[in-house]
Order: C-alpha cells, then structure tokens, then sequence
C-alpha cells in the first residue's frame, strides 16, 4: 500500500484536548488527522479509511490500545502504529513493542518535535518496508518467471529428446522393415548403406552387398551413367527405371528415388534413394499395351493395330507404287453356332479359325480380328500390275475358304463353317489418298455383298457397291418414321393341307417406301433388329395381327391359326408375356387362334428362361412354332423340353428336295422327329408340284408357299379366308 502524499494520521484518545492538540500540530505539518474517541471507533476507523499511521493510547475504556495493536498486527500489519501512553510503566511499553507497536511515546510529550520525528520515521519505515515488499515480490514473481521458463525448457528438452528417440526407433523400424529398398552410395558407386527389405525381392542379403560397387547389382552402365548424370543436373531423380540383376542373374526392373545429399563435411557426400520392385506394374504395363493391339480371345493384332499398318501400308504402296489388298471376313451363321451351342464352343472355333488364317502368314502381312466373327487379312506389296496384284488376292481368299471349309472339332461337335469374304485393292487410283477407314469400309461392303450373294462367295469391292451401304444407313434412318408415317402393313401369306384347304396363315410386314417403293423384310427386318427398332415396330404387328383376328372373327370367318413373327430381341425382353397378354386383353382376340414363329438360336439361348416363357405363352392358349427349321443346331433333347406345337422346314430344303439327297434325308428326319415328338410340320417355300409331291410322300401334310399364294394383302386374304381355299 503506498502511502499518501499528505499521509493520513488517526490519532485515537479519549481524551479530547489530547486529540486536539495532535491534530493542530500536525496539520501545520501537511498531515491530515482524523480521529477517534476510544479503540472501537478506532479499530472501525482503521477498516475503514486504511490510515498511514494510527497514534493510540494504551489505556481507554471498553476497548483498549493493546486491543487495536493486536488488530492491527493481525489485519493490517504495514500501518505503523505509535503508542502515546500515560503511564509511564516500563511493563506496558514492552507489553506494547511485543503487541506490535512501531514505537512508544510518553504523555504528556513536552517536545512536540519527538512526535514529528516518531511520526515521520515510522512513516519512512513503513514506506521502506512495503516498497522492499513489493521489490520481493517482484523478485519472487520474477523468479517464479524464470523458473516456469526453465521448467518449460526443461520439459521441452524432454520431450524432443523422447521425440528424437522415438523417431530414431521409428526410422530404425521403417528402415528394417521398408517395402521398398532404402540406399546409400558414395559418389564412387560404393554401397554404403541398403535396408534389410533388399532381400524382399531379390536373394541378396543385405551383408552380401554392402560396400561393394553398385555396378555389381545395376549391371547396365548406360543406366548407371544416365543415373549419375541426372543427380548431378537436378540432384533429385524420381521412378527412374533400372534393371536390379539379382544373384541368379534375373533382371528385376525397379523404380529408383534419389537425392544427391552433400554433407559439407559431416561425412562423405552420397546419394540416398529409395527402390522398388515394379515387376507387377512392368506387367501390368505390358498387358495393357497388349491388349490396346491385341485381341484378347485370339491374340490377333486388334483393329487399332490394323489401322496402324494399314495406313502405312497404303502411303508405302503410294510410294513404291505398287499394290495391296484387304480381305474382310465374316463366317456364315456363326450366330447360330454361338446361340445353339453355347459361347465357350462359339470361342473355341474363332480361336481355330484364327490359327488357320495365320498358316503360310508372309511376315509382312497382317490377320486381324475386328471383333465378333469378323476378321480380315492384310497384304502388302503385290506388285505394280493391279491384274496380277487382284489375281493374288483372290487366290489368297480362295485359300482362306477351302481352309476355313475343313471341318473343326470342338468338344464332343464336329462344326461346319464358311467365310464370305470382301477383297478391296489399294491404292483405288481414286483422287486424293484413301484412309484406312475408308479401305476397311470398302472390304466391309464387299463383304456384304458377297454374303447377299449366298454366302460362302469372294466379291471384290466396286465403287457401285458403297451406295448399296449407303443404302443401308439410309433404311436405318427412314425406318425410325415408317411406322408414324403408316408406310408399314400387313401381309399374309396362306397355309394350305395337301387340298389347298386354308389352315391359317402367316403375317409377314410390309414397308412401303414413299419413293423406294416395297423394300423388302429381309433388308430392314436385321436393321430395325441391330438398332432396337424392332421392338416398337413388333408390338405394331403383334398388335394389328390381334385386331384383324378379331375384325375376321366377328364377321364371321374361320381361321384357325395366324402365326406372328417374333424378333430374338422382342422375345428376350423380360416382360414379353405381359405385352402379349396386354395385346390379347386390348384387342379381344381369341388367343387360341394365336401362333408365334420363334427361331432355333433364340430358344436355345437362355434355356431356362425360355422354356417358363414358353409354358406361360402355351397356358393363354398361343400355339408355338419353331421357324426355319434345320438351319441352326438345335439339338433333339432341347426341344424335348420344349412346349411346342409346330415346326417349320426352312425353305432351304424344300427348294433341294427334287434334286439333292440330302436335303430329302434332312427333311425326312425332320418329319419322324416331329412325329415323334408330336408335332405339326409346315413346309415353307413351297413353289413347284414336284416339291408338294416329295414333301406329301415323306410324310409332310402342311404347306406355305407361292405355289398356293404369295403373301397378299388383307382384302385379298379376307377374300381367300371366305372361300376356304386358294384354289378359287
Ligand atoms: P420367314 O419368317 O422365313 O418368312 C417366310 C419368307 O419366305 C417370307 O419372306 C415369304 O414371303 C417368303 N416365301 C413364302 N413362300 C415362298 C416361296 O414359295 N418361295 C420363296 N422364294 N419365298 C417364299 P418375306 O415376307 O420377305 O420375309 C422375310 C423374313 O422377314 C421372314 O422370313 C421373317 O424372318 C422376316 N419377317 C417378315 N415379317 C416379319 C415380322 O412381322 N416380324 C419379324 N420379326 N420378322 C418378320
Ligand atoms: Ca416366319
Ligand atoms: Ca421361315
């Protein structure tokens, strides 16, 4: 507590004129004086005002000065009190000092001078005291300060050094036991230092290598020198590809990071890196590549490797002058082998045609697999004569056919397969160069044509036959609004008993072409299959064929069965049945009078699935036949399973019958096989009286073809429908 400018004094006496006469003394002083009366006024006083120094006598009634000392010395000790005292006992002066009192004066003072000097050396006391104080505080405070600090250091100090510790033990366990290889060399390539892991993915241990030269692991010196020289340029290098040859001589390729570390003189200067083993990843890296050129199934250069060579092929043919020729195949009714026999069959034969077309392969000329069962053969450089150089290349495709014609073996089959094959020449003799693309384009659409041709045939590409791929692209787009456009009817085409006698019928689409006119089912039926249009356009038919069944119903005219074709794409969609049955409830036709033709591929794809769709189509009362019999492969103990009623020899028979023995051994087995299963039989394609007459002497009852009548239109059916008959 700091004391006042005009220190403040409490004189406290009861006596009055004593009080009095301290107070007039020493406020010509510069002292303020209050004062009080006895020693409880006193001791109030004291809390109250805090005075620098209390004058008290000793001997007052109730509380006495022995009293305020003991107060004093117990609360507020740093205000120094004087006692003025009557009596003149040497007894109550010490009692006095003991209690705390500063200092004693006797009553009456004579010399008032005694009591300034008491008063202001008592004040100067006190004022040293509480300034000592608070420099001891302060000192106390500061060494507090001081040893907080050093106590925070101290634990700092521990702390990092149990962190250094800790980190020394996490390294020593990150180096023993690192994935990758930790090292250090010297700048003249001596292993100073290599973790433990170097025995993860090589036989060294790390004893056996340390302090020998690098060169011994990092044979190529080309790789080492390159190392070196890029530490030294840019003093980091990162995955630096190098070959570690390991005890037994095996190469192992790594991955090196490296730092070039310079210790200014704390020991050598050195390189520190890590390795890894990239053995996977340089795999990985080569399957990868491999499989952006190669096939997968067959391991025949890709397209994206054909195009490659193609291209080169073609400006070195501009070059030197000369020519080359692109084959493009695809294997006749590969689809039904796929689909009837299983994929794992279906993969089996493209690997086998695949080996057969590499035979007697020139090493420059290339056989590519473009996916599917589409390949194609490149040859390069068959001379300047474009004669000579097309007489190659149809030799090489006839070659390609008698091969692929051999019979293969898969599994417990013995399959059958021929190729259509398109040959485009280049350079075209065309303005401007031809791309790669253009000349696979070419070979494609020759291809076509050699299929539209009758399969297993070689068509060289002409110019006239790219507008029939036009054309192509040109159905694809049209269709899309044939049937907004109403351009799509109905046909139907009668089915006959030996008499003529109309049966039933088949529905068979219509496309009439505004300008094109009729463009037949058999081009725009694939291409609304390949682009998914046929499912809208399926439901149409489905649709219309109910209607005219229960238009023909409610006027009156029988028929007992119209049969509807069913697209494998419209027969797979999980919610088929519910369509039909849909179709059924909307129109009001009578689902007893319905057929559905279903190929041989689409019902042995997916058995299972099949068969329950089968068995809910046969429980509304449809009728189920199996078209174009005898073309697939379906095996006799499927269709044992099979709920079917009716099946359809394929035309291809029927148009053999008269001349091809086979073909009446095929069609006769047919016939006692539906027997046997108890099935209907249809012939389709039936165009002359001899083949009616071969098919009635096997055993054939039901018949369809231009013989009885071509497909007509609705009026005319109607016509034909009323009569009973097509003999009218
Ligand atoms: P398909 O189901 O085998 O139909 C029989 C085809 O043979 C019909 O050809 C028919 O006109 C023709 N044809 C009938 N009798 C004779 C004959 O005595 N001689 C010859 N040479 N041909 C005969 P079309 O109408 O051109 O249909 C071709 C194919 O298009 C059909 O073959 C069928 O697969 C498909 N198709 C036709 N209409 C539809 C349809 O509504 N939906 C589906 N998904 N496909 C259809
Ligand atoms: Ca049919
Ligand atoms: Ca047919």
């Amino acid at each position: 507590m700091e004391q006042r400018q005009n220190p403040l004094i409490l004189t406290i006496d009861d006596e009055e004129n004593i009080r009095d006469s301290f107070r007039l003394f020493l406020e010509d002083f510069e002292y303020n004086v209050i004062e009080a009366a006895n020693g409880r006024e006193g001791i109030d006083i004291i809390q109250k005002k805090k005075p620098d120094l209390v004058l008290c006598d000793l001997r007052m009634p109730d509380v006495d000065g022995l009293q305020v000392l003991q107060f004093i010395k117990e609360n507020t000790p740093d205000i120094p009190i004087i006692v003025v005292s009557g009596t003149g006992v040497i007894g109550d002066a010490i009692e006095a000092i003991r209690h705390g009192a500063w200092n004693y004066l006797l009553k009456p003072i004579q010399d008032m001078s005694v009591l300034l000097h008491a008063i202001s050396q008592a004040l100067e006391r006190s004022r040293l005291i509480v300034e000592n104080r608070a420099y001891q505080e302060h000192l106390e405070e500061e060494v507090g300060r001081r040893t907080e600090a050093l106590q925070k250091t101290m634990r700092d100090l521990n702390h990092s050094h149990r962190k250094s510790k800790e980190n020394e033990e996490k390294y020593r366990l990150i180096f023993e036991n690192l994935q990758d290889v930790y090292f250090e060399i010297l700048l003249d390539g001596t292993l100073y230092e290599i973790s433990p892991s170097i025995s993860h993915f090589s036989l060294y241990q790390r004893e056996e290598i340390l302090g020998n030269n690098i060169a011994g692991i990092f044979p190529s010196t080309q790789s080492r020198d390159r190392l070196m020289s890029l530490l030294r340029r840019e003093e980091t290098v990162t995955d630096y590809e190098i070959y570690l040859r390991d005890k037994d001589s095996t190469l192992i390729p790594c991955s090196l990071n490296a730092r070039y570390r310079e210790t200014q003189g704390r020991g050598p200067d050195k390189i520190c890196g890590t390795l890894r083993d990239i053995t996977e990843r340089k795999q990985a890296e080569a399957r990868i590549e491999y499989l952006a050129y190669f096939d997968a199934l067959t391991e025949l250069p890709n397209r994206r490797l054909l195009l490659d060579r193609l291209e080169q092929n073609i400006s070195r043919a501009h070059r030197h002058n000369h020519y080359g020729a692109m084959l493009f195949l695809d294997l006749d009714r590969f689809k039904n082998i796929n689909d009837s026999l299983g994929h794992p069959v279906g993969d089996a034969l493209l690997k086998e045609v695949a080996k057969r077309l590499t035979i007697d392969l020139r090493a420059e000329d290339t056989v590519s697999r473009l996916g599917g069962d589409e390949f194609v053969m490149l040859l390069s450089d068959l001379g300047p004569e474009p004669v000579d150089a097309a007489t190659v290349a149809q030799q090489k495709a006839e070659a390609i056919q008698r091969r692929l014609a051999e019979k293969y073996q898969i599994a417990e089959h013995i399959l059958h397969i021929t190729p259509s094959i398109g040959v485009a020449m280049f350079p075209t003799g065309e303005e401007g160069h031809e791309t790669g693309d253009d000349i696979l384009r070419y070979a494609d659409t020759a291809m076509y044509r050699a299929k539209d041709d009758g399969r297993d045939t070689i068509r060289f590409f002409l110019p006239s036959m790219q507008s029939a791929a036009d054309e192509r692209l040109a159905i694809e787009k049209e269709l899309r609004y044939a049937m907004e456009k109403n351009q799509l009817s109905l046909f139907f085409q009668p089915q006959v008993d030996t008499l003529g006698n109309i049966v039933g019928a088949e529905t068979l689409i219509r496309w009439k072409h505004p300008q094109k006119g009729f463009i037949s089912p058999a081009t725009f039926i694939p291409v609304a299959e390949a682009t998914g249009l046929i499912l809208p356009i399926g439901e149409w038919v489905l649709h219309s064929a109910c209607e005219y069944l229960k238009t023909w119903e409610d006027s009156g005219l029988q028929i007992h069965h119209l049969a509807v074709n069913v697209s494998p794409r419209q027969f797979r969609q999980p919610d088929f049945v519910r369509q039909v049955c849909a179709i059924l409830e909307d129109t009001g036709a009578n689902p007893k009078l319905l057929g559905l033709e279903l190929t041989e591929g689409m019902v042995i794809d997916n058995v299972i699935d099949t068969i329950e769709k089968m068995r809910a189509l046969k429980q509304l009362g449809i009728e189920l036949s199996i078209d174009d019999f005898g073309t697939g492969y379906s095996s006799l103990a499927y269709l044992q399973q099979m709920p079917l009623d009716i099946l359809k020899i394929d035309q291809s028979f029927v148009r053999d019958i008269a001349s091809d023995a086979n073909d009446v051994v095929i069609v006769d087995t047919i016939i006692s096989m539906a027997n046997h299963l108890e099935l209907k039989v249809i012939a389709e394609g039936v165009e002359t009286e001899l083949e009616l007459a071969c098919l009635a002497e096997k055993g054939c009852k039901l018949y369809q073809g231009y013989h009885f009548s071509r497909p007509v239109p609705d009026s005319q059916f109607t016509e034909q429908l009323r009569a009973g008959t097509v003999f009218s």
